[in-house]
C-alpha cells in the first residue's frame, strides 16, 4: 500500500483498453489520467504533470471485476471451509468490489428460527464489521438482510440508515398466502434505495428454502434473480427459458451452478440482444468454497463457451454487475473511482492479445490491480501467472519504496 492519496497517475502504453461499458466494451484508450481516486481523462496529453508513471508496456487495462454475489461472515474468515484471508485472494484474481448476498454461514445459526430482529442484527453486524474495512483493499458491500415474514417498516430503515444496499429473499417462503407482504417488502426496500435479490432454483445448501422458479418470480419482480443457472440447482429449463423471455430485471450467472443451464440462459440472452441484463457473481464462499478466480474463470467460460466477444464479458462482469447492484464503479471514464485492473496474456496462452486468450478461454494474467487511485497488487498477482509483460511504475519525485 502506498500514500500518494491525491497524487496524479498517468497509464500509459495501454495495448487493449475495456470500457466496462457493454454500449462500447473496447475503446481506443492508449493513456488514463487518475487524480487522487477518480479517473479524470482518457488520452490526455502526453506531457501531463504527474507524480507517478505506470507504464502498462502494451497490456490491457479493464475495469475491476464486481463479483455480485458473495457470502461474507466475519471478515476474511470464512468458517464452512475454515480457510482465512480469501477477500484479499480474491483482489488478487481482480476483483476489487463484492456485494453480499448474505451473512448466513454464522455458525450455529439455526434456519429454523430465523426471526425479524435476529436477521436485522445479523445484518447490521455484518455492516459494522466485515463491512467497515478494506480488506485487502476490496470494496465489501455486506450487511445484507436477508427477509423473514413477520418484519415492520422499522427493521428496513434500520440497515438502510445502516448503509446496507441489498436485501434478499431466501429463507423467505415465497408461497401465494405471503405475495402480499413480499409485495409490500420489495416496495419498502426500494422506497430506500434497496436493492432486491431472489435465490432462485432449488434448495440451497442451508437446506431451508423453497424452490423458485419463473411463475414467483413474474409477480415478486426482484431488481435481480440471483444465480439463475443453479445456486447450486437450477429452476426447469422452460422456467429459464420465460424467464429471459418474459421479465426485464436482471440475471445473474454464478459458479455454483449448473453449466450447462448457464450456457442456455446466456446464449438466449445474447441472441435477444439482451446482455445488459447479465450480471456475474461466484456465490462463494459457502457450500461453492473458496475460488479467488472464480470471475475471471466465469468470464473466460462465458467468453470461449458462450460466445461472448471479450469486451462483452468484461463489461458483463463490471460495468452491468455494478449497475445492477447500484455500486459507483465499473466502468473506466472521466468523474469514475480508479477501480481497474492491468492484465495481459499469459505465455502460453492462445493468440496474441488478451482479447485472443479470453475468447480461447485462456485465464488472463495480472500485473497491476488499482482500487481508488491506490496500488493493491503491483508487479504480479499471487492468484494468476504473470503476465507476458508486466506494468511498471516510476514516480517523478521521491523514493521507489513508496511505490
Ligand atoms: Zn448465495
Amino acid at each position: 500500500m502506498e500514500s500518494l492519496n491525491m497524487a496524479t497517475t498517468l497509464i500509459v502504453n495501454i495495448g487493449e483498453f475495456f470500457t466496462g461499458d457493454l454500449k462500447e466494451p473496447v475503446g481506443d484508450v492508449t493513456s488514463v489520467r487518475i487524480d487522487g481516486d477518480r479517473i479524470t481523462a482518457l488520452n490526455p496529453p502526453a506531457d501531463t504533470v504527474r507524480d507517478r508513471t505506470i507504464d502498462a508496456h502494451g497490456s490491457a487495462v479493464m475495469p475491476g471485476v464486481i463479483d455480485g454475489h458473495v457470502h461474507p461472515v466475519f471478515g476474511e474468515w470464512t468458517p464452512t471451509q475454515n480457510t482465512i484471508g480469501w477477500i484479499g485472494n480474491y483482489v488478487h484474481g481482480g476483483t476489487t468490489s463484492m456485494v453480499s448476498a448474505g451473512e448466513l454461514h454464522v455458525p450455529g445459526l439455526d434456519y429454523n428460527n430465523l426471526t425479524p430482529e435476529l436477521m436485522t442484527s445479523l445484518a447490521l453486524l455484518a455492516k459494522a464489521t466485515t463491512g467497515r474495512v478494506r480488506w485487502g483493499g476490496a470494496k465489501v458491500h455486506a450487511g445484507t438482510l436477508l427477509m423473514v415474514p413477520g418484519m415492520t417498516e422499522e427493521k428496513f430503515d434500520k440497515v438502510s440508515a445502516a448503509g446496507t444496499i441489498l436485501t434478499k429473499f431466501l429463507f423467505y417462503p415465497l408461497a401465494p398466502e405471503n405475495r402480499e407482504e413480499a409485495l409490500r417488502y420489495v416496495g419498502w426496500c426500494h422506497d430506500r434505495g434497496l436493492r432486491v435479490k431472489v435465490h432462485t432454483g432449488g434448495v440451497s445448501r442451508s437446506g431451508s428454502n423453497a424452490v423458485c422458479g419463473y411463475e414467483t418470480l413474474s409477480w415478486l419482480q426482484p431488481d435481480i434473480a440471483a444465480h439463475i443457472s443453479g445456486g447450486p440447482i437450477p429452476m426447469p429449463d422452460d422456467d429459464l427459458d420465460a424467464l429471459v423471455d418474459h421479465t426485464e430485471f436482471a440475471l445473474e450467472i454464478c459458479s455454483s451452478g449448473n453449466y450447462r443451464s448457464a450456457i442456455r440462459a446466456v446464449e438466449r440472452l445474447a441472441k435477444a440482444g439482451r446482455l445488459d441484463r447479465l450480471t456475474l457473481g461466484t456465490d462463494t464462499p459457502g457450500g461453492t468454497g473458496v475460488l479467488a478466480r472464480g470471475m475471471l474463470r466465469n468470464m473466460t467460460f462465458l467468453s470461449s463457451v458462450c460466445g461472448l466477444s471479450a469486451g462483452e464479458v468484461i463489461a458483463v462482469a463490471t460495468g452491468n454487475t455494478a449497475k445492477a447492484h447500484g455500486l459507483d464503479t465499473g466502468m473506466l471514464k472521466p468523474g469514475m473511482p480508479a477501480d481497474l485492473v492491468i492484465a495481459g496474456r499469459i505465455d502460453g496462452s492462445a493468440g496474441t492479445t488478451l482479447t485472443e486468450a479470453i475468447e480461447h478461454g485462456d485465464l488472463p494474467g495480472i500485473s497491476t490491480v488499482m482500487i481508488d487511485g491506490q496500488l493493491v497488487v503491483s508487479g504480479r498477482s499471487e492468484q494468476t501467472p504473470p503476465p507476458q509483460e508486466r506494468a511498471t511504475i516510476e514516480l517523478t519525485y521521491g523514493c521507489p519504496f513508496c511505490a
